[in-house]
């Protein structure tokens, strides 16, 4: 049967010049505060396959007090969500994620981001989408003191 998740992510920038989103390295004015390498793409994406799966969440399978984490490449989370996944016979549809950034801009990142995303999924680009907005100078986004990402995933597999 097909299950939907979706998943919410958010991180305060801080002090730095790169920023990680979706597996990318993007050079930026500032860095991001985080445990792991903030990376809100990746931490929305896990989320939300996590959420599809019924096995609840990020931080409950990768604590930030855990000091195996610390600065970690998330992509060490991903894979490890994805051979949950495997083991339970469960693949993963499609997936459909937002970046909310006043800054910076993504245009440039978007297609690299999305190919990365989609490896790492094993699914064609086609089902891999990657959609940013502002919000329009309202609120922390708007401000600039952060940013988030939503995603939204379909998982096929056992019904369990
Ligand atoms: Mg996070």
């Amino acid at each position: 049967m097909v299950r939907v998740g979706s998943g919410f992510d958010v991180h305060a920038f801080g002090p730095g010049d790169t920023i990680v989103l979706g597996g990318v390295r993007i050079a930026y004015s500032r860095g991001l505060i985080a445990h792991s390498d903030g990376d809100v793409l990746l931490h929305a994406l896990v989320d939300a396959l996590l959420g599809a799966a019924g096995l609840g969440d990020i931080g409950q399978h990768f604590p930030d007090t855990d000091p195996r984490w610390k600065g970690a490449d998330s992509t060490r989370f991903l894979a490890a969500t994805l051979e949950m996944l495997t083991r339970r016979e469960q693949r993963v549809v499609n997936a459909d994620l937002t970046l909310l950034a006043q800054a910076p801009k993504i245009a440039p990142w978007r297609d690299e981001i999305r190919r990365n995303l989609a490896s790492r999924l094993s699914l064609p680009e086609s089902r891999v989408s990657l959609k940013a907005t502002t919000t329009e100078h309202l609120g922390f986004i708007g401000r600039n003191e952060g940013l988030a990402a939503m995603a939204t995933v379909l998982i096929d597999g056992p019904d369990r």
